[in-house]
């Protein structure tokens, strides 16, 4: 069976970049509009605004710099690895303006993480910010990028320019036109953005996303998005920019919208629960732990007669929301509504969501309705060629505008994951009868800490260097924090005695190795990594025995 979306179809635009959308068409909420009516990213802690006039002309000034001075051809990748602020999205525009890709990654990374990113976006230029800096270089140096090609997106460094040194340069040369679709081209076919999934199997890989990707989940959003008459959309950026959803509901949304963005350079709860006040954010689009943060943390009681008064809606995803907490959240705040998004950077975010009809809690342990423009099909787990009916199990598939290019470099990791122009999942669940999602489970082998992918090959990769590991497989276990952590089975090298400090080495070995949200929570030896004949490891016999206990 095919489920259609129940929203009118949208016209999405095909002939038009980005940049054009966003800045120079009618479809934008900034077209025409004066000056004292734009809106702004903000930054939430030291009240800098960049209104979206300034945005153009700053992106303008970046990207004639980046052509003339450094070369920046279409097609190159730039990569923005930074925590949240407001000079990330001008240089996103900028290199969108110029006809090259935006990917972004955590500035956290360590030298091997950040080498591994930049080699499979095939990055050309990096910008990232000082205390990342020495990791760039050493990253930079070790797949080859100059350098010179390394800028600091915000504050100042002896040996590295600045975007602000670029938009001085970029007043003297002459401005570049912005890169147009070429002529019997559509922008579903233009690359616009590269972001990391790992979609149903291995290593993280770059997604390439369309202009037309990006206009498309945006219109399917401002469909179901409700901005009372005479208010400003406002929307705080808690959410990394450099994941799909920050880059699609911070960083174009907002434009689009002519809204407020509000963006948290790093989270803390008393920062997050003061720009909400601050700023009277009305919807906050948050992961599970902080929802859970939410209900369980004395911190929100001090804020709790204002943030009662502000937030009238709550939503949720990239990860499920636990029902115990969704009715925690509904006592706690009984005259908010909630909703869940659901999708995956393959999706450029949603692929289902609650319209505003449905902002109530009892929808909300369902993951929405499908988008506009949007098919899906259930398809048996045994036999994929079966095609399942309401409230029947299997994996999700989905097919509409949203749906990605396909994986940079990565035939044969495209060709499974898309096929027929179905995005398949690799998710569990049913659609009921009236339409909506209910995600059960996950059969690919990704693991999500705090809403953030780990891809479980590199933990596996990474250990299996390590002297004492004869064999490994790491998999998610719950957590009723983090949703899930990785946990390690391991088969030790002969003479290697299964004691608690060797658990506790390898613990430590993947902390100096790797990003804070990858680090193992717990490892137990085994004999054997149970693997089929052709040597595939089978992570789903180890997930039942996890489960068993
Ligand atoms: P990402 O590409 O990082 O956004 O991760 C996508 C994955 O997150 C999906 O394939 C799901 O496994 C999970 N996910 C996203 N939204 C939800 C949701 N509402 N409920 C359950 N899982 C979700």
């Amino acid at each position: 069976m095919l489920w259609r979306s129940p929203h009118p179809d949208l016209d999405i635009p095909t002939n038009i970049t980005t940049w054009e959308w966003a800045f120079e068409s009618s479809h934008s909420g900034v077209h025409n509009q004066p000056r004292a009516n734009l809106g702004s990213y903000i930054n939430a802690i030291t009240k800098e605004r960049l209104d979206y006039a300034d945005v153009k002309e700053k992106a303008t000034l970046l990207s004639s710099a980046l052509i003339h001075d450094y070369g920046l051809q279409p097609g190159d990748t730039v990569s923005l690895f930074s925590t949240n602020t407001i000079w990330y999205p001008v240089a996103m525009w900028a290199t969108v303006r110029a006809g090259g890709c935006v990917n972004g990654a955590s500035p956290a990374y360590n030298v091997e993480e950040m080498s591994h990113a930049l080699k499979t976006a095939g990055t050309k230029f990096l910008m990232t910010l000082p205390g990342s800096i020495d990791a760039a270089v050493a990253a930079c140096e070790a797949v080859g990028i100059p350098t010179r090609h390394i800028f600091l997106l915000e504050g100042q460094h002896p040996d590295f320019k600045s975007i602000q040194d670029l938009m001085e340069a970029g007043k003297w040369c002459t401005p570049s036109p912005p890169h147009r679709i070429p002529s019997g081209k559509t922008n579903q076919e233009m690359c616009a953005f590269l972001n990391f999934s790992s979609g149903t199997t291995g290593l993280p890989k770059a997604v390439m996303l369309s202009h037309h990707n990006i206009i498309a989940q945006c219109h399917q959003l401002r469909q179901l998005q409700v901005v009372p008459p005479g208010q400003r959309y406002r929307i705080l950026a808690v959410m990394p920019l450099f994941h799909i959803t920050g880059l699609v509901r911070f960083c174009n949304y907002p434009v689009f919208m002519n809204g407020d963005c509000v963006m948290l350079p790093g989270f803390t709860m008393d920062s997050m629960l003061r720009s909400i006040v601050e700023f009277e954010i009305p919807e906050l689009i948050l992961v599970p732990p902080i929802i859970i943060r939410m209900v369980r943390d004395p911190i929100v009681d001090k804020h709790l007669i204002d943030l009662r008064r502000i937030v009238k809606r709550w939503s949720s995803g990239s990860a499920p929301t636990a029902p115990e907490i969704i009715e925690l959240l509904r006592r706690k705040f009984p005259d908010t509504g909630f909703r869940q998004g659901y999708g995956a950077t393959e999706s450029t975010a949603c692929i289902s969501c609650h319209p505003p009809s449905h902002y109530d809690y009892k929808y909300a342990t369902a993951a929405g309705l499908l988008c506009a423009n949007t098919v899906a099909k259930v398809i048996d787990l045994d036999d994929p060629t079966k095609e399942l009916g309401p409230g029947q199990t299997g994996e999700i598939c989905a097919k509409g505008p949203q749906i990605a290019m396909g994986y940079l470099n990565n035939p044969t990791a495209t060709a499974e994951t898309f096929q027929n122009g179905f995005f398949h999942t690799g998710d569990v669940g049913h659609l009921d009868e009236d339409g909506l999602f209910h995600i059960e489970d996950r059969i690919k082998e990704m693991i999500k800490v705090k809403g953030q992918q780990v891809a479980p090959a590199e933990l596996e990769d990474l250990l299996l260097g390590h002297e004492f590991v004869e064999d490994c497989a790491v998999l998610g276990i719950q957590d009723a924090y983090a949703g899930e952590r990785p946990k390690a089975y391991v088969v030790l090298k002969q003479g290697v005695e299964a004691k608690r400090e060797v658990g506790a080495k390898l613990i430590q070995f993947v902390k100096e190795k790797k990003v804070r949200y990858k680090w193992i929570a717990e490892v137990e030896f085994t004999d054997v990594v149970p693997k089929s004949p052709t040597g595939k490891l089978l992570r789903r016999i180890l997930k039942a025995k996890d489960r068993e206990r």
